[in-house]
């Protein structure tokens, strides 16, 4: 047994989230290792929506965000959701799925795509890598002891035991987080909403879905929950199946593909089944985030039902809110009650992006109840009233931590407040995006903002003897971004923590 110390921190779990906490820590300067039981990256989709908020936290880690939403699929082809009776049958309703176009380059510098995560986790373990952390695969978190100034874990890798001392270790370990139960943190919200099994498979579906694009499809004949999603193209596809709670997976390939084939029209069309799984739909929240020295980060920490595309969006946004605090403390720049302030900043993000999730996936059943009756108005009415559940923009950008210094109160998720962002100056919220320009480069507001220390920005007349950037000297504002979309008068100043969050604005 060796045991290694000095490291800053411990990530357990290299998921999405556990890649990109370790990418922002090691941007800010601390050691880390990143630990992972599965042999190499993901190999099944599960994920599908990035939303922009995360690829505008990975922009600011400096991953190569372009070429990642190149790789996404094109928003024209993804740009609907369906009702169908089988695929290739009759469109019995459709909705514009999210907001991809370039409209939205006026909110923000990356809008959303469709990007399945077995495509996206190789890319990201491709980027940590060149910032020089491998991860260590096949490599199980066991067990901790928590010390003063130290935790101290367990891992286990190919059989042989080994001792990691941290500063701090993160539970970014999933759904079924080995740490979450070793530090005594309990999930609270329903564990068992519906199960599914899912079929990953390949298929050439072109002709079944010409005449309706789309990223996902609900298939009607199938009953409640049946769904198909597009994973790129039309070749590479998920059929999630609903099933009661005691399915299990050992099915032979042959009754997968009859399965799949019971939601296509009849066509003569070759099917590839790559994995089979089961799954169980959960709404949970752990009851705390932080036990001493140990911190749970995105699955760990909360479970949504995937109606919603929140779970892997609100993990990585989990990491870039810890972070920055991780690297204020063990630089001795704050006192450790700054870690405090993870919780109650980002569980309630997670309760409201659990709600908006849950109520997609009841709401649902409102089509479905339509279905069986002979009034077509009622069913149209029920697809048209899925709106909020695939236009979530506000709750993707709009959510804001109670911090000190806000003046107004949270607004109650609504409809309202769920499809609609507001750029807003009000301190917890995200810093509003507006184009710039600096040396000559189009920039965002975003891109501003240090991922280490607060950013002071002050408006053009602002003269204050203090160390900021100040639009019209250190960058241009052809669009007046500082007085039309914030709002501020020239002699004003705005504070941004690192995570991109207004923390104070001044007038002089
Ligand atoms: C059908 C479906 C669709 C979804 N769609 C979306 C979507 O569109 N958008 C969205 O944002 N989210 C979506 N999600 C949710 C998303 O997949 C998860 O929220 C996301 O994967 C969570 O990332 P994570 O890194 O926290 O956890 P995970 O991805 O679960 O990663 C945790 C990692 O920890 C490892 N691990 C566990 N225990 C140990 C241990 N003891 N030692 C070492 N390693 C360990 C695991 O092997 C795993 O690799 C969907 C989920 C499903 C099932």
């Amino acid at each position: 047994m060796t045991t290694t110390s000095d490291i800053d921190v411990l990530i357990v779990g290299a998921g999405p989230v556990g890649i990109s906490t370790a990418m922002l820590l090691h941007k800010m300067g601390h050691s880390v290792r990143i630990i992972e039981r599965r042999e190499g990256p993901q190999r099944a989709p599960a994920a599908h929506v990035i939303n922009a908020r995360t690829f505008e936290v990975w922009r600011q880690i400096g991953v190569n965000v372009d070429h990642l939403r190149s790789l996404a699929q094109d928003p024209q082809a993804a740009g609907q959701v369906h009702w169908v009776t089988k695929l290739g049958g009759t469109v019995l309703g459709s909705l514009p799925y999210e907001r991809q176009g370039d409209e939205m380059l006026a909110l923000t510098p990356t809008p959303l795509r469709n990007l399945a995560q077995h495509i996206l986790e190789p890319v990201l373990v491709d980027e940590l890598s060149s910032m020089g952390i491998e991860i260590e695969y096949s490599t199980q978190w066991l067990s901790m002891v928590q010390e003063d100034e130290n935790v101290v874990s367990k891992v286990s890798k190919n059989g042989n035991d080994e001792d990691i001392k941290a500063k701090y270790l993160l539970g970014c370990d999933g759904a079924s987080s080995a740490v979450r139960r070793a530090s005594g943190i309990n999930m609270e919200g329903p564990d068992n909403l519906q199960s599914f099994a899912m079929i990953h498979f390949t298929a050439d579906l072109s002709s079944l879905t010409r005449e309706c694009p789309g990223v996902l499809y609900w298939l009607c004949d199938q009953g409640m929950g049946g769904t198909l999603i597009s994973h790129g193209g039309d070749n590479e596809w998920v059929y999630m199946h609903p099933v009661d709670a005691n399915y299990v997976v050992d099915q032979s390939p042959d009754d997968f593909e009859s399965l799949v084939r019971s939601v296509l029209i009849d066509v003569p069309v070759d099917i590839k089944i790559l994995k089979t799984s089961s799954w169980t739909m959960t709404s949970q929240i752990a009851d705390r985030y932080r036990d001493g020295r140990v911190f749970l980060v995105g699955d760990a920490a909360h479970r949504f039902p995937p109606s919603g595309g929140m779970g892997l969006n609100s993990g990585v946004q989990d990491a870039h809110n810890l972070a920055w605090k991780l690297h204020a403390v063990i630089d001795s720049q704050s006192p450790d009650s700054l870690l405090d302030t993870y919780e109650p900043e980002r569980r309630p993000i997670a309760q409201r992006n659990a709600q908006a999730s849950l109520e997609n996936a009841f709401k649902m059943i409102e089509v479905f109840e339509a279905l069986g009756k002979p009034d077509q108005e009622g069913l149209k009415q029920a697809i048209n009233n899925q709106q909020t559940h695939f236009d979530m923009f506000g709750l993707q950008m709009g959510f804001r931590y109670e911090i000190e210094g806000s003046t107004t109160p949270i607004a109650p998720l609504s409809d309202d407040v769920i499809r609609n962002y507001l750029p807003s100056i009000e301190p917890g919220c995200r810093l509003p995006h507006g184009w710039l320009v600096r040396n000559e480069q189009t920039i965002s507001s975003l891109d501003l903002i240090d991922l280490t220390e607060a950013t002071v920005i002050a408006g053009p007349s602002a003269t204050a003897n203090i160390n900021y950037l100040q639009v019209g000297r250190d960058f241009e504002d052809p669009a007046n971004w500082w007085g039309t979309v914030l709002g501020l008068a020239g002699d004003s100043y705005i504070t941004v923590r690192p995570d991109q969050h207004i923390s104070s604005r001044t007038t002089s």
